[in-house]
């Protein structure tokens, strides 16, 4: 290799790094978009440069862990505040939703003991043993009858269709 070419070589590496220290965010831009086209060989030289210096990324890891311990603290700290909030809203729905079934599982038997309701066959099946089914919880009253084979259908059916979100008893 020729003297000057050398001379040439770190000049042009002058020249760039100038080039990306005045344009920080276009130089970080290319490197991504170098980095995206060229994924395997920046991942085959990371590997390569990793296995050469074990000893560093380990120090590098653990330098990164004690600089970072406070702040991952928190951050577990933080995450298990959500999830606590998370159960707790689960919870109270939980509870409000299954408060209504109960309100209603009341309604509909105080209607049958007074005769404001009338028990009818399954509306599937015909069959005897009939489960009231709301489609609606805020009308306690208006009620199909189905037996439990055609009632769990009817409900794994719907939950199906809209994902999970099925309404009634
Ligand atoms: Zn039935
Ligand atoms: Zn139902």
């Amino acid at each position: 290799m020729p003297e000057w070419s050398e001379e040439k070589r770190a000049q042009q590496r002058e020249r760039s790094r100038r080039w990306r220290a005045r344009h920080l965010d276009k130089a970080r831009e290319l490197g991504r978009k170098w980095y995206h086209e060229n994924k395997e060989q920046a991942y085959a030289t990371s590997q390569r440069w990793r296995s050469k210096n074990k000893e560093t990324v380990l120090e590098y890891n653990r330098k990164w862990d004690a600089a970072h311990r406070e702040e991952r603290a928190q951050a577990a700290a933080s995450r298990r505040a959500v999830n606590k909030e998370k159960v707790a809203e689960y919870n109270r729905e939980y509870r409000d939703a299954h408060r209504l079934q109960f309100r209603v599982y009341k309604a509909v038997g105080r209607a049958l003991k007074s005769g404001a309701l009338k028990k009818g066959a399954c509306s599937a099946c015909g069959a005897i043993e009939v489960e009231a089914h709301h489609e609606d919880y805020s009308r306690p009253l208006d009620v199909t009858w189905l037996c439990r084979s055609h009632h769990k259908r009817g409900h794994s059916e719907r939950l199906s269709r809209v994902g999970g979100a099925g309404r009634g008893t």
